[in-house]
């Protein structure tokens, strides 16, 4: 399949990486948004939040198991924000589900 994340997760394209095991992987984002910015995602291939069913959930509920570990890897002692893009209307760009993890100094509250 033709997905970046995809790719990613294979290795066939390089990323820095933060975590990863079996199930998951998580990188430095490309273009940080935030003074840290990772990104994580399930190696297997869900298209976004929309794609979450009872099948796929467990990788899911991996995800946010792993978070607070990578967030305190990461040192956000301070505290951060996960956010995930879903659809054209909130910008999601790849089509491959990923959590953005923001964090390194006092974020905005910009909800929309
Ligand atoms: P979204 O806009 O929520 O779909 O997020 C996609 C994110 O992937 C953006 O923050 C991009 O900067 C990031 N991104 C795109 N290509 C790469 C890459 N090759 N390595 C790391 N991050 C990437
Ligand atoms: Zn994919």
């Amino acid at each position: 399949m033709d997905c970046l994340f995809c790719k990613i997760a294979a290795g066939e394209i390089p990323s820095k990486t933060v975590y990863e095991d079996a199930e998951i992987l998580a990188f430095y984002d490309i273009e940080p948004q935030a003074p840290v910015h990772v990104l994580v995602i399930p190696k297997e291939h869900i298209p976004s939040v929309d794609g979450i069913t009872a099948e796929n959930s467990e990788v899911v509920a991996h995800i946010f198991e792993t978070i607070p570990k990578i967030a305190a890897k990461l040192g956000l002692s301070g505290g951060y924000r996960v956010i995930s893009n879903c659809g054209a209307d909130a910008g999601q760009t790849v089509p491959h589900l990923h959590f953005h993890i923001l964090g390194g100094k006092p974020l905005s509250l910009h909800m929309a």
